[in-house]
């Protein structure tokens, strides 16, 4: 590939679970991967993704270290992938917290944090990336919502409540930025298999998957199919757009 035809994709929270299936995917699909994560103890386990993307997909990866909930980190992370690869492509807004409890007990900070990090976070991401974008006149920006944003959930009034808002800032991004052929969509994911989810019983997993047609728990590659996917040429006219990925779930 020309340096002039290469193309840089971005995935926050990308040192593990959906994250880095989305980085690996957008890898083997001849994306330049730049790698965020967040915490120190997440750093080996970035450095050993971007070591296999490379090895395995020929193409180039790196890590950038950054909390998403901080504007000016973020300033600083985008600034440096700019810099390292020239451009950014793709944005993949992933970075996720959950900090569960009922309303009547949820403290200020639990619901702070969760809206600070994943609304938050993809509003900064989008905030620094889309200048890149529109000097470039393209760009695919694929943030992570969830159906719980779309449906609720008791016990997840901060989390419900952040990825309701990314969907808002998908549809509102979209109508803002589609004239400099700037697509932006959501992706809903149901319940996959991740840390995220790692926490539920086996009798909770199996009255979940009950609720799913597919009968079963997605995995972080089902959602990384359907990145790739809006990465592609193939969905040049989608924009604004919700998809859900869970198998089911939210019929
Ligand atoms: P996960 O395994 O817990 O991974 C979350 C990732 O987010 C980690 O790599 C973490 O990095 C990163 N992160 C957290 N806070 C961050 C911050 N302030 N700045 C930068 N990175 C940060 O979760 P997952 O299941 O893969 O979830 C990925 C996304 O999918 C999330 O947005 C989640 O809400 C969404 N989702 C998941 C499911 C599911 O069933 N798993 C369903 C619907 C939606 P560090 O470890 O470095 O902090």
């Amino acid at each position: 590939m020309t340096e002039q035809q290469r193309r840089t994709a971005l995935v926050t929270g990308a040192a593990r679970g959906i994250g880095a299936a989305i980085a690996q995917a957008l890898g083997a699909a001849g994306f330049d991967v730049a790698i965020n994560y967040h915490s120190d103890k997440s750093a080996e386990a970035a450095r050993i993704l971007a070591e296999q993307i490379e090895e395995e997909s020929s193409v180039r990866a790196a890590i950038f270290q950054a909390n998403v909930a901080d504007f000016d980190e973020v300033k600083a992370m985008v600034a440096a992938v700019k810099e390292a690869f020239g451009g950014i492509h793709v944005l993949v807004n992933n970075a996720g917290i959950t900090a569960d409890g009922l309303v009547m007990r949820m403290s200020e900070e639990q619901f702070r944090s969760v809206v600070d990090t994943n609304l938050g976070g993809a509003f900064n991401c989008l905030r620094h990336v889309a200048p890149i974008m529109v000097k470039q006149r393209e760009g695919r920006i694929i943030n992570i919502s969830s159906v719980v944003g779309q449906y609720g959930n008791a016990g997840q009034v901060n989390y419900a409540a952040s990825k309701a808002g990314i969907i808002g800032l998908t549809k509102s991004a979209a109508k803002e930025l589609g004239r400099k052929s700037i697509t932006v969509n959501a992706i809903a994911p149901g319940f996959i298999e991740t840390a995220m989810t790692e926490a539920l019983s086996e009798e909770g997993q199996a009255a979940l998957s009950s609720r799913i047609s597919l009968g079963r728990l997605g995995a972080p590659e089902d959602v990384a199919n359907t990145a790739v996917f809006l990465a592609s040429d193939s969905a040049a006219y989608i924009t604004g757009q919700v998809l859900g990925v869970d198998g089911g779930l939210s019929l």
